[in-house]
């Protein structure tokens, strides 16, 4: 199984606060939206970052963040 990273598009409004917590997994674009640098829609979440991840998902202010385990 692999950890993903979904962000729900409907509820994002571009803070950028994820983007600063997992660097190595989101950039962001010129209006502050997070980018996943892989360029997959619900990107995979390294282990390294697994911590972040959740972190990331707990302080998004709109709720926009989920994480979800997935058959690699
Ligand atoms: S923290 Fe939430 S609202 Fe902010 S850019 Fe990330 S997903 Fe969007």
């Amino acid at each position: 199984m692999t950890t993903r990273l979904h962000i729900d598009w409907t509820r994002c409004d571009g803070h950028g606060s994820c983007a600063e917590l997992l660097p190595d997994l989101l950039g962001v674009d010129d209006f502050g939206f997070p980018v996943p640098r892989s360029g997959d829609r619900d990107p995979a979440v390294a282990r390294r970052d697994q911590d972040a991840a959740r972190h990331a998902v707990r302080n998004c202010p709109v709720m926009a963040l989920r994480l979800f385990d997935a058959p690699a």
